[in-house]
C-alpha cells in the first residue's frame, strides 16, 4: 500500500564518526547508531555533509546509484570489502543544486563519513542518500549560510546528517588511552556543546574565539569541525539538542553525536 501521509519535519543529526573501523565493529557507539535508525522518523532521503568530501566550490552528489568509496589507507581487508549500495536521490540533489547554484556531481560516491555511519542506522541500504561537499573556499560564515538553505529539506522528509568529529586530532591520538581524554579535548568538546545549547552561532562560526591554540589542538585541520555548522544552521529555536552518544576516545577524538529535534517530539 502506498503511503500518502505527508512527511514529518525531520530531525537533524550530527555524528562523530571516529575510526573507519566502526563501520565493521559492534560497540556502544554502533549500537547507538542502530537505535537511532530504529527510533527516528523514517526519512524519505538522507543528505550527508561529510568531513571526507572537501572540494573547491560546493558540489551536490546527484548520482542515481552512488558508489561506495574506501577513502582510507592501511586498514584490514574486510573494511575494503564493505559495499553500501543505497540508491541516490538525484531529484533532490538536482533541486538543491539548482536552487542554490551548486554544482551537481556524478563522480563522487558515498565516502566513509557517510557509509560507516549509515550501514549501522539503515543496514538494508534502502533509504536514498546524497551528499553535499565542503567547499574549502568558504568561510565558516558561508558554511553557516549554506546550512540555513538546507533547513527547508527537513519539511520534505529529508534527514540532514553531518558526519565529522567535534574534536579531531589524529597526530595526538594515543592508542593506550581508548577511553580517556586530554584536558584540551574535553575543554573544546564542552565549549562546542555549550555553544550548541545556547545557539551561539557567533562562537560556533568562529571557534578561534575560544583561543587559537585550543582550536589548533582540537582541529589541526578544520574539515571534521565544519559539518556541525551545517547541522546547527539547519535547526531553529524550537529544536533541542540531545546526545545519543558521547565520549572522547584515544585522548583526542570526540565521538559526541548530537540529535536536534523539536522539543515537542521529545517523549516526556
Ligand atoms: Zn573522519
Amino acid at each position: 500500500m502506498p503511503n500518502h501521509t505527508p512527511p514529518v519535519k525531520m530531525p537533524v543529526l550530527f555524528v562523530g564518526h571516529g575510526s573507519p573501523m566502526n563501520a565493521i565493529e559492534s560497540n556502544a557507539f554502533t549500537r547507538a547508531l542502530e537505535k537511532l535508525g530504529r527510533d527516528l522518523p523514517r526519512p524519505r532521503a538522507i543528505c550527508v555533509v561529510s568531513a571526507h568530501w572537501v572540494t573547491h566550490g560546493s558540489q551536490v552528489l546527484a548520482a542515481e546509484w552512488p558508489r561506495t568509496i574506501h577513502d582510507f589507507y592501511g586498514f584490514p581487508k574486510p573494511l575494503y570489502e564493505v559495499q553500501y549500495p543505497a540508491p541516490g536521490a538525484p531529484e533532490e540533489a538536482k533541486r538543491l543544486a539548482f536552487e542554490h547554484h551548486l554544482a551537481a556531481d556524478q563522480k563522487w560516491g558515498l565516502d566513509h563519513g557517510a557509509w560507516s555511519v549509515l550501514r549501522h542506522m539503515y543496514p538494508e541500504a534502502n533509504v536514498p542518500v546524497f551528499q553535499v561537499s565542503l567547499d574549502q573556499t568558504r568561510t565558516f560564515a558561508e558554511h553557516v549560510a549554506l546550512g540555513r538553505e538546507l533547513q527547508k529539506m527537513r519539511e520534505r522528509g529529508i534527514l540532514i546528517l553531518g558526519s565529522g568529529n567535534l574534536v579531531h586530532n589524529l597526530q595526538k591520538m594515543n592508542w593506550e588511552l581508548p577511553h580517556e581524554a586530554y584536558p584540551w579535548a574535553t575543554e573544546f568538546d564542552l565549549l562546542v556543546k555549550g555553544a550548541i545549547e545556547q545557539r551561539d552561532m557567533e562562537k560556533l562560526a568562529e571557534p578561534g574565539l575560544w583561543g587559537p591554540k585550543l582550536l589548533a589542538e582540537a582541529h589541526p585541520t578544520l574539515e571534521h569541525y565544519a559539518p556541525i555548522l551545517y547541522c546547527i544552521s539547519a535547526t531553529d529555536a524550537d529544536d533541542r539538542a540531545t546526545y545519543p552518544y558521547e565520549g572522547i576516545e584515544f585522548g583526542s577524538v570526540s565521538m559526541r553525536t548530537v540529535l536536534f529535534q523539536p522539543a515537542t517530539s521529545h517523549p516526556e
